[in-house]
């Protein structure tokens, strides 16, 4: 993507920000706000390579909001991040807090590298000078990074090791996304799946589905969609499909996931079988294309791997009637407005994959407390939180008579415009 792209990426999210406001009772200062970030820096990252040479790395991070809350969003290591992509995720995390409801603002943070062309010790130092640039713009009251595309939990343990460092503290707060020996949670890996499959069980409530009779495909088959998967599998769920990078495979009376994902983490390679024990034969399954996947006759579509899935050029070809948005940003705005007119309905990323900034937010409270939940605990909090998130905005969507997406950004902007108004706004200061 081009530079030009990636500022445009901000302006198509000031653009859904315009689109809900309509609907929601927001006023035009707490608006003006939210159009540009709170705060946001550029820094140069001098990395020591193996071969003895410099190389200077540039980073930024954006703190959208901070009005509910510190600032929360992942750190991304990608060659075409641009300052535009930056403040356009960073807007959409202040968003997904607000829509569920966890006391945080949005951030984003990310470094122009391809990490496959460094060595380990080479991503460790990037990793840790990245945050001795930015170790005055993030902290627990401030600002709290998380992974993101191409970086993991390894990287978040250096990066918190590091910030320590610096403020010589023990401060595991500062991050989440951390392995569990260094305070991450206990039920962070399958939480953005877990969260999606909240979400569809209040779907199937409302719809009396039989979940023998639903019928799922998910595309990708990473951490979000092997978790939605088999928590689906496991309530009788057919899902007929799936895919990863290198395609797809698709059997109309639906897989046996545990096997999948055995396959999968095994050999990397998602396959059509079935395992007993440690052996797995393969079963009769067709092989698709993702872009065929997408395109299916299915009850249930789970886009669950990259951005900008679907678009103007197949939005024609989409069949499934509902849509649960794992992935951020799976469908484009132009895309949107066709599923919308149609009466596709789209559970939207920001609701949809929140299990994941939900339980990010419980790793924060446990490091702060330093206690720590069991896993049974942490499904029981996040739950809840999800399954009033979903109610609350399917009720503005019924009530507005508009899209799902529309609904979520909604109830988002006004639970930031309160924030933000409760510290005064021109009504109060001119009749005072
Ligand atoms: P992951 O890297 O674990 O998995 C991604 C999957 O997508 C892999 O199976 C990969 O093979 C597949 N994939 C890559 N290119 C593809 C293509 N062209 N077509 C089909 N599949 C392709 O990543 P993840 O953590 O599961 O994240 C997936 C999506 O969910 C991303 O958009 C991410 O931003 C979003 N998300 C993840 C979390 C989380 O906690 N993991 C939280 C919120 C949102």
């Amino acid at each position: 993507m081009s530079h030009n792209d990636h500022v445009s990426l901000f302006d198509d999210a000031l653009r859904r920000l315009d689109k809900a406001a309509t609907h929601a009772t927001i006023d035009a200062e707490s608006l003006a706000r939210l159009r540009s970030p709170k705060a946001f820096i550029e820094v140069s990252i001098p990395v020591r390579m193996d071969d003895g040479t410099l190389r200077v790395f540039t980073g930024y991070r954006s703190r959208h909001d901070d009005s509910r809350g510190p600032a929360k969003g992942g750190i991304r290591f990608h060659p075409s991040v641009s300052p535009g992509e930056v403040k356009a995720l960073a807007f959409w995390m202040t968003c997904k807090c607000a829509c569920v409801g966890i006391p945080f603002g949005g951030g984003k943070g990310g470094v122009i590298v391809n990490p496959q062309e460094l060595s380990r010790l080479e991503l460790e130092r990037l990793s840790r000078g990245y945050i001795r640039q930015v170790a005055d713009f993030i902290g627990p009251d401030t600002d709290v990074p998380a992974p993101d595309v191409y970086t993991n939990a390894t990287i978040m343990g250096w990066m918190m090791d590091e910030y320590s460092k610096i403020h010589r503290r023990r401060t595991p707060a500062v991050i989440t996304g951390k392995p569990i020996a260094l305070g991450g949670s206990l039920g962070r890996g399958d939480a953005t799946g877990r969260g999606a499959y909240y979400c569809i069980k209040e779907l199937e409530k409302k719809r009396g589905w039989n979940p023998t009779e639903v019928s799922v495909a998910i595309q990708g088959f990473g951490n979000a969609g092997q978790h939605v998967a088999r928590l689906l599998h496991a309530d009788g769920y057919k899902v007929v499909a799936a895919s990863d990078s290198r395609g797809g495979i698709y059997s109309p009376d639906g897989f046996d996931i545990p096997s999948l994902i055995q396959m999968k983490l095994d050999s990397r390679r998602l396959e059509a079988v079935y395992c007993h024990g440690t052996v797995c034969e393969t079963i009769d399954a067709k092989k698709i294309t993702n872009e065929e996947l997408l395109e299916l006759d299915v009850d249930l579509l789970l886009p669950a791997a990259l951005e900008n899935q679907i678009t103007k050029d197949n939005v024609d070809n989409i069949k499934a009637p509902i849509i649960v948005e794992l992935a951020n940003g799976p469908t484009t705005s132009e895309a949107d407005e066709v599923l919308s007119k149609r009466g596709t309905m789209v559970v939207p990323d920001i609701l949809a994959n929140a299990g994941g900034v939900t339980v990010s937010y419980f790793e924060w409270v446990q490091n702060r407390a330093g206690y720590y939940w069991t896993v049974e605990e942490v499904h029981q909090k996040l739950r809840p939180i999800m399954v009033s998130a979903f109610n609350a905005i399917y009720a503005v969507m019924e009530d507005k008579k508009v899209d799902m997406r529309t609904a979520a950004y909604v109830v988002a902007l006004e639970r930031i415009g309160e924030a933000i108004a409760a510290q005064g706004t021109a009504d109060f200061f001119v009749k005072s």
